[in-house]
């Protein structure tokens, strides 16, 4: 048994037990009652609490958010684009403080969350560079010639923005850089296990000088994001989660006739042609298939072999996984970190339990001790001889889990993908380019990676079916703030 009750508390961790939220500039003392604990998923150990706020509370800071509105939208987009990228410097002094709030939050790996504040900033940066789009004129004539139109982009307004705990800093960034490049203000709710670290996002905030009420950040359980989705002082829901969370959201939402986007869960698929290069796979299979000890959106956690080669990967994919090391996060040679919180862990165990009951073959992992006398370790598991209708083939485990199916023609191969109520990430790995490229159009998913997956904060990731609605990142992500208005006029 491996104890991690002796990690040293050298940690960079400025905040533990708090009382106040963010609101209008300044932190005050909530006025709710009740408290959230923060764990540590490596220690169990009760570190850090949050208040739960009021519904007083949350319409002080959607009313500052409100206030601060007017003026924010009408600054130059150059000049709220200055406040970007002071923020992206902000948030990259903060870089340590981040990461090891973070990695005790929900263990997180710091060499996952250590990656967080200079990401953060790139996104920020990213934004930042589209002000231009903002400052062009758009006019378009009139198709008979009779006069002309101005379509301007106005920002929605005040924004709620709901993030999920397996990225706490990045899943915020990527609503919140976008909303401010806008010109929208916002309430941010963090998730329930990761309060903390976002909370340097706001100092780095302060310290950039964005005015009063511009960013909010309120904390309290799943029912207090439901009283900000539906507040009345907010024009648009910004949510990334689970997709039973994310279809409530979307009912409030629809009737509501408020604005959404929605970035929801995944199963998505690595598909391995028989060409693929197994050595440059393994290389890139931890952070394409289990990036994050499994626990993020797009991964590929099914790999789908051809039959010819079905042994082999299973060899290969069974030895990488197996040999990643597992243990306490905060140690950079650490690939795989517990389960963010005991919950988490019980769903990926009963996954395990369900496959092995359907009939599948752990070849590493499987339902056993973790190795670990205290945490929230699952085994990293690999399961061989996945058949398509197996629960661990169809739903979302946010866990170390893969599941390794066979196809015997490439268009069986392309339907096992395609075979799923998801459609967010994707991966094919062959040694023909052209032939990879061509393929990813028959893949009905909104990203696809080539022998490798990435996101690029310049291009949009859209989820499709049970994956989300609208899109994050790129110029699609910024309109997701914007509402056209069209100015007609008569040509002088
Ligand atoms: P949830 O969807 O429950 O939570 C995401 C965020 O929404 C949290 O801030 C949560 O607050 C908040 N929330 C919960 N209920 C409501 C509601 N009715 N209205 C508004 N906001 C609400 O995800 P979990 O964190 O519980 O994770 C459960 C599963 O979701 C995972 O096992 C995984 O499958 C999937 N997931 C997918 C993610 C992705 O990136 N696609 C990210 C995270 C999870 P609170 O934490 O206080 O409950």
């Amino acid at each position: 048994m491996t104890s991690l009750l002796s990690i040293p508390l050298t940690a960079n961790l400025p905040y533990r037990h708090i009382d106040d939220v963010f609101i209008d500039g300044q932190w005050q003392v909530a006025t709710g009652t009740g408290r959230t604990l923060v764990t540590n998923p490596a220690t169990e150990e009760v570190w850090g609490s949050v208040p739960q706020a009021s519904v007083a509370d949350l319409d002080q800071a959607v009313a500052a958010a409100r206030r601060a509105f007017g003026g924010w939208r009408d600054l130059a987009p150059t000049a709220r684009a200055g406040f970007l990228l002071r923020l992206a410097d902000e948030v990259e002094k903060r870089a340590e403080a981040i990461s090891h709030t973070n990695t005790w939050e929900n263990g997180s790996p710091v060499a996952e969350s250590g990656r967080a504040a200079g990401n953060a900033a790139s996104i920020f940066r990213y934004f930042a560079s589209l002000a231009g789009l903002l400052e062009t004129a758009d006019i378009r004539p009139f198709p008979d010639g009779s006069g002309e139109t101005v379509v301007r982009q106005d920002p929605i307004g005040v924004c709620a923005l709901i993030a999920p705990w397996n990225f706490p800093i990045n899943l915020v960034v990527a609503k919140l850089a976008p909303a401010l490049m806008a010109g929208c203000t916002v309430v941010i709710k963090p998730a329930s296990p990761t309060p903390l670290s976002v909370r340097l996002i706001i100092d780095a905030a302060r310290a950039a000088g964005l005015p009063a009420g511009v960013v909010n950040l309120v904390t309290g359980p799943g029912s207090f994001g439901d009283a900000l989705v539906r507040h009345p002082g907010i024009d648009k829901v910004a949510f990334t989660g689970s997709t039973p969370v994310g279809r409530s959201i979307a009912g409030t939402c629809g009737q509501l006739l408020r604005p959404v986007t929605l970035e929801l869960g995944g199963k998505s698929s690595a598909l391995v042609l028989p060409d693929a290069d197994l050595d440059s796979l393994s290389k890139v299979l931890i952070r394409t298939c289990l990036r994050n000890t499994g626990q993020t959106c797009y991964i590929s956690t099914r790999i789908l072999a051809p039959v010819e080669r079905y042994a082999e990967l299973v060899d290969m994919v069974t030895a990488t996984i197996a040999a990643a090391k597992q243990g306490d996060p905060m140690q950079p040679d650490t690939v795989f970190g517990p389960a963010a919180t005991r919950a988490q862990e019980q769903t990926v165990r009963e996954y395990i339990r369900s496959g092995v009951a359907e009939g599948a073959r752990a070849t590493t992992g499987g339902d056993v001790a973790s190795g670990f006398d205290q945490g929230f370790f699952v085994k990293p598991t690999v399961f061989a001889d996945v058949t398509p209708g197996m629960r661990i083939a169809r739903e979302e485990i946010f866990g170390p889990v893969l599941s390794i199916l066979r196809y015997n023609s490439l268009d069986e191969g392309v339907a096992l993908a395609n075979n799923t109520s998801f459609g967010l990430g994707g991966t094919i790995f062959s040694e023909d380019p052209d032939r990879a490229f061509a393929l990813a159009g028959r893949l009905d998913t909104g990203s696809v990676g080539l022998g490798f997956f990435a996101s690029n904060h310049a291009a949009p990731f859209a989820g499709r079916h049970d994956s989300g609605l609208g899109a994050e990142f790129g110029p699609e992500g910024l309109k997701a703030y914007l509402v056209p208005q069209s100015v007609h006029r008569r040509i002088r």
